[in-house]
């Protein structure tokens, strides 16, 4: 049963006695053509295993399955989990597996889910996959930075987001959108604004328009720096406080260095310290961190 349509979104949610949690984002998508464009983006092969953030009903879970190797659809709601079941029969490479995305570690679950699978061209077991989701809004920032920061094996995100949240993620420097997030992404992954997606496609509508972000995980980070928790601390400092000046700023960052030795470190990573974190770009940034590495911490 492919649960797209609308009468079939009210009739499941109905026979299954099912209660619609906004507290849980769940925003079910009813447009065939924007899930076609989602799978798409994410390019699914038959030698790929896709991991699904947040099923629902399964309407994008069996479109991804009709075109990867092994769909793995983790769904925090237990009361979806029966619906879901009932949505997959017929698919076998789809595994439902109720757990918070949150508190997954999902290159392990993929490693213990994908058993021997080998490449056919190495024969080297395939550790990478892709993840597709059309996020719950109140988790959108955590969420991406959990797979960012703490998985190494993907390699392609492809998420529904907040419209807003995408421009944010798109954004350039010295703009109102740019921000930690935007550089926190960027550091990861190359970023694509794919499509945007109009409230009217969901039951229930949301409150706003949405739009899908294609993120192509880096092989090394678009910067490198010698210490990545300095970078992302005065990438956070840089942001706390739109209006400081960055000498003001990151000055938070480490009580032990008074405001003439931080004057030395602008110095050495030439940059100008009146100016705000929110001219700076990637690259200024790592100069920053690792001028301050060099002199504090080596
Ligand atoms: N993919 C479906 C669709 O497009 O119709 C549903 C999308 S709905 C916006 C978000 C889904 O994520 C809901 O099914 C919700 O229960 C689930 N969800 C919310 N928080 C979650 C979490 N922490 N971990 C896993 N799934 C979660």
């Amino acid at each position: 049963m492919d649960p797209v349509s609308p009468a079939v979104v009210k009739e499941l949610i109905s026979r299954h006695g099912f209660r619609i949690k906004k507290s849980l984002g769940q925003n079910f998508l009813i447009d065939g053509n924007i899930i076609r464009k989602i799978v798409a983006a994410v390019e699914p092969s038959p030698a790929d295993t896709v991991v699904e953030i947040g099923p629902g009903l399964g309407a994008l879970t069996r479109s991804l399955a009709a075109r990867a190797g092994q769909v793995l659809a983790v769904e925090i709601d237990r009361n979806l989990i029966p619906v879901l079941e009932e949505t997959m029969t017929g698919l076998d490479n789809v595994h439902i597996i109720e757990s918070d995305a949150l508190k997954t570690d999902f290159d392990s679950l993929v490693k213990a889910e994908r058993g021997h699978t080998s490449s056919p061209f190495t024969g080297d077991v395939v550790t990478q996959y892709k993840v597709a989701a059309n996020l719950p809004y109140y988790i959108t920032t955590p969420l991406i930075m959990h797979l960012l920061e703490k998985h190494s094996s993907i390699n392609r995100i492809v998420v529904m987001v907040q419209e807003e949240v995408a421009r944010r993620i798109m954004a350039r420097p010295d703009t109102p959108e740019y921000g930690a997030l935007t550089l926190a992404v960027n550091f990861y992954a190359h970023t694509e604004m794919v499509f945007r997606v109009p409230r009217t496609v969901f039951i229930p509508r949301p409150e706003v328009d949405s739009a899908v972000v294609r993120l192509d995980v880096r092989d090394t980070p678009a910067v490198s720096v010698k210490d990545k928790k300095v970078f992302f601390a005065l990438v956070r400092a840089g942001f706390q406080q739109r209006r400081k000046t960055l000498l003001n700023a990151v000055g938070c960052i480490d009580k032990r260095i008074s405001k003439e030795m931080w004057l030395g470190v602008f110095q050495q990573a030439d940059i100008e310290p009146g100016r705000r974190g929110e001219t700076l770009s990637l690259g200024e940034f790592a100069r920053l961190a690792d001028a301050y590495t060099n002199a504090y911490l080596l």
